[in-house]
């Protein structure tokens, strides 16, 4: 009986530990289900829910086996925070990026990095890039940007499963303050963790949970890189996916402060809705299947670029 019990946990172990290392429905929903919680109230920067969502990043990149390049993980900035106006300035916030990374193999090309990342917070009670006139609602933001939380999570997770493969190295980032203007991504290029020569392409990920019926995933930047137009094309029709992908226009996300500093950037988003930057953006609306399909595609990509010799180079952009 007792070898009976000890064999059914190590068959549940394995599956315990196989499922970790595939990206899941289940574990997109739940990475959601607390960043956009009640509890978590918007994760405005700052703030003890921001702390808590920070520490909850930092867990899973230690649990992944993910190397820090700073003590726990965070890159500590000061952040200035949006007011109405002719509000008196707020004092600065006290915020962080997490970042983590996974080095490749070649011993050439683990010089050069790859970084893949999303914003984390977003507007706690609303303020003024709130489009709502509700006032002190908890806006969620579920798709902005817990989605791209998410699939940045679950993502780092299979890279580290599949760390053999690595060519060059991987860096991934949890953005603060994207909604206060940029200022998590426009403090690590200007403070980055390597030098920015090395970093080859920059993958941002904000709202990629709302995937609509045609399947339509939305990429700027695609023209910054060598083929980045056709690959990212043809990569999203394989997986039944339909990508409007623009090779010039570059968006308005955290991968801008890159391209500001000349180095290539795909930016990843599932389009527009009626709940942007309202309280009604929430989990129950995210499609968890889609989300899964573009995450998919995500680590596809990445491995594409990380795994292989795939020639990399800034394409300016008019
Ligand atoms: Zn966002």
């Amino acid at each position: 009986m007792k070898k009976l019990l000890l064999f059914s946990f190590l068959i549940l172990a394995y599956h315990a530990s196989f499922s970790q290392a595939e990206i899941t429905e289940h574990e997109i929903k739940d990475h959601i289900l607390f960043l956009a919680s009640e509890k978590n109230a918007g994760r405005y920067p700052g703030t003890k829910a921001n702390r808590a969502v920070v520490k909850y990043i930092v867990k899973d990149f230690k649990k992944q086996g993910l190397l820090p390049f700073a003590k726990n993980y965070k890159q500590k900035f000061k952040a200035r925070l949006r007011v109405e106006k002719g509000q008196p300035e707020k004092p600065l916030a006290k915020t962080c990026n997490v970042v983590a990374y996974q080095e490749g193999n070649d011993p050439i090309l683990k010089n050069e990095y790859i970084i893949l990342g999303a914003h984390y917070d977003h507007l706690g009670m609303g303020g003024p890039s709130s489009k709502s006139d509700k006032k002190n609602t908890i806006h969620y933001g579920a798709d902005d940007n817990a989605s791209g939380t998410a699939t940045l999570l679950e993502i780092a997770e299979k890279v580290a499963v599949n760390k053999s493969q690595l060519k060059r190295s991987i860096i991934f980032i949890a953005f603060g303050a994207e909604e206060q203007g940029l200022l998590g991504s426009q403090y690590f290029v200007d403070n980055p963790l390597v030098p920015l020569s090395q970093i080859k392409l920059m993958i941002n990920m904000d709202m990629v949970g709302r995937l609509n019926t045609d399947n339509h995933v939305y990429m700027n930047g695609a023209g910054t890189f060598p083929g980045g137009v056709e690959f990212m094309q043809n990569l999203g029709e394989s997986l039944s996916l339909t990508p409007i992908v623009h090779a010039g226009s570059v968006g308005g996300s955290d991968h801008v402060s890159f391209f500001k500093k000349d180095i290539s950037v795909l930016g990843v988003h599932t389009g527009a809705h009626p709940e942007y930057h309202r309280p009604e953006d929430t989990a129950d609306l995210i499609n968890v299947p889609g989300q899964k399909q573009v995450s998919d595609y995500i680590y596809k990509a990445l491995m594409t670029f990380a795994s292989t010799d795939y020639k990399m180079g800034f394409i300016p952009q008019d």
